[in-house]
């Protein structure tokens, strides 16, 4: 599948099933602009089977035993690891990453994660049960939701809907997913490759933009809860739509990470992770460490050693191994980055990069800009693309005013061999995730989520596993 330039179908209670009609929509390479695949454009009749599909499995799901569901998690893990190399190369195609860091990267966590919501779901902690009033036991009862309406975005597209369906799979719900629009590949072939493990409705996947097809599914009576990873404006919309019948929403929503650097930092190996954390994935990371702040001793060593290494990046075709930089995902996305360059202020001076390769598909160089300051449109707005923006700080206090100093609140770092400064500066920064002397590596145990217009909700860890259950007090008389 997906090699030649096929219509993909929905994946709905167990199998694979033509969808109601009307358009489909080409899916592209983006290394060369080639179709890959054509995705139908699913529409409410579509979307409502697949949500009546995940009610009628939500009893028989939602009363497994945890060791249950977990034997499922562990097999899902095993197919991932089984098919590894094919959902490296369709990953690869679809989404214009390099396949090494797929399969070096993106498949062990995803396993990982599996397994952790494996283990996790026979792990769910509450009170103990007790007597709060005379003649009465009270205990609790951590139940599952129901029906979860997910919606995934192009970056990681089978990543990011792993981290979303294990941990409500896990905890006895059942979901309709709906991959991003220009990256339904491997999601699809994920649903399908699961339709061995899984009792049909557990998982149900329609593709299809946000409208008409998400729009479908965030709005549906019989959904009960709605959990994105996308950007901040779809995440206020999910919020607003959820209201009408007070749905439950899950939000991991765009970034803007600040990277704070002392000047006491050893600087070579500091300036080779930052850009290869700001540069991974064509810097298409919500977590991307894109906004340096740099201490005025070390600023102009850290633009140097950043150029240097933007220069030292590959691009390349996605399949082959020495390529370190693959495009961006789509034409629109490669736009709306050079929009930014185009519209930069005179003070701003792109130091490397800025241009488009002359080359198919829809790359952009590896670019750092220099001498921006705090009201910039690009330190205040999420760029998704690789470039990284360097700034110059007087002191720890300017510091973490302007690293705070942003709508966003997802994960950040500070760079420095004092100990006491880290400390300080990481619990002063308002961000889900503060590194340190590091940037960008996440664990399957430990929450991942915003604070501020970053979203609320965690991913990963068993707050991820909470976020998808509701809790029931049961109070027995004792008479
Ligand atoms: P997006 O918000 O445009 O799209 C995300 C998903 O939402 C897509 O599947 C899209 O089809 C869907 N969508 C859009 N409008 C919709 C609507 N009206 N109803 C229902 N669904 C709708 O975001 P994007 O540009 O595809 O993804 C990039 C964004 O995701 C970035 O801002 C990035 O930071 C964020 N992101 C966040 C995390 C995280 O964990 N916090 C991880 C990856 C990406």
């Amino acid at each position: 599948m997906a090699s030649t330039a096929e219509t993909l179908s929905n994946f709905i209670d167990g199998e694979s099933v033509p969808f109601a009609g009307g358009e489909t929509e080409a899916v592209l390479n983006p290394a060369t602009g080639e179709e890959l695949a054509h995705a139908p454009v699913s529409g409410p009749e579509d979307v409502d089977r697949a949500v009546r599909a995940a009610r009628a499995a939500f009893d028989g799901w939602s009363t497994t035993t945890p060791a249950q569901r977990s034997q499922a998690l562990l097999a899902l893990a095993d197919l991932i690891e089984e098919h590894g190399g094919e959902i490296a190369r369709l990953e690869a195609l679809n989404a214009g990453k390099p396949i090494e860091a797929v399969r070096n990267d993106e498949i062990p966590v995803m396993a990982d994660n599996l397994r952790f919501f494996a283990g996790a779901a026979r792990c769910l902690e509450g009170r103990a049960a007790g007597e709060y009033m005379e003649g009465y036991t009270s205990f609790t009862r951590r139940e599952a939701v129901g029906v979860i309406g997910q919606v995934t975005p192009w970056n990681y597209p089978l990543m990011m809907a792993i981290w979303k369906l294990a941990p409500a799979i896990a905890a006895g719900n059942t979901v309709v997913l709906k991959p991003a629009e220009t990256t339904p590949i491997t999601t699809v072939r994920f649903a399908e490759l699961a339709a061995d493990i899984l009792p049909k409705g557990v998982l149900n996947v329609v593709t299809g933009p946000g409208r008409p097809t998400g729009e479908a599914l965030i709005s549906h009576p019989d959904v009960d809860m709605l959990g994105l990873t996308g950007s901040v404006d779809t995440g206020k919309h999910f919020a607003r739509t959820a209201a009408d019948t007070l749905k439950r929403v899950h939000l991991e929503l765009g970034g803007k990470a600040p990277v704070v650097v002392f000047d006491d930092v050893s600087m070579e190996s500091a300036m080779e992770t930052i850009a290869g954390t700001g540069y991974y994935n064509a810097g298409q990371d919500c977590t991307a460490a894109t906004r340096v702040l740099a201490a005025g001793k070390v600023y102009d060593d850290v633009v140097s050693g950043l150029v240097e290494q933007a220069r030292g990046l590959v691009i390349g075709d996605t399949l082959a191994p020495e390529t370190t930089l693959g495009p961006v995902n789509s034409a629109r996305q490669r736009e709306r980055v050079a929009g930014f360059l185009e519209r930069r202020p005179a003070h701003a001076e792109i130091v490397t990069g800025g241009a488009q390769p002359d080359r198919p598909g829809f790359y952009l160089e590896p670019t750092v800009v220099a001498g921006l300051q705090q009201d910039d449109e690009m330190i205040q707005r999420e760029i998704f693309g690789p470039v990284i923006t360097v700034q110059r700080f007087s002191d720890e206090q300017q510091a973490i005013a302007w690293a705070n100093a942003t709508r966003y609140g997802l994960a950040s770092s500070v760079w420095t061999r004092d100990v006491g400064r880290a400390l300080r500066v990481a619990k002063a920064l308002r961000f889900g995730c503060v590194w340190i002397n590091d940037h960008i590596p996440l664990v399957s145990e430990m929450p991942h989520g915003g604070f501020k217009e970053s979203g609320y909700g965690k991913d990963l860890s068993v707050y991820s596993l909470e976020d998808y259950t509701v809790v029931k007090h049961v109070m027995a008389s004792l008479q």
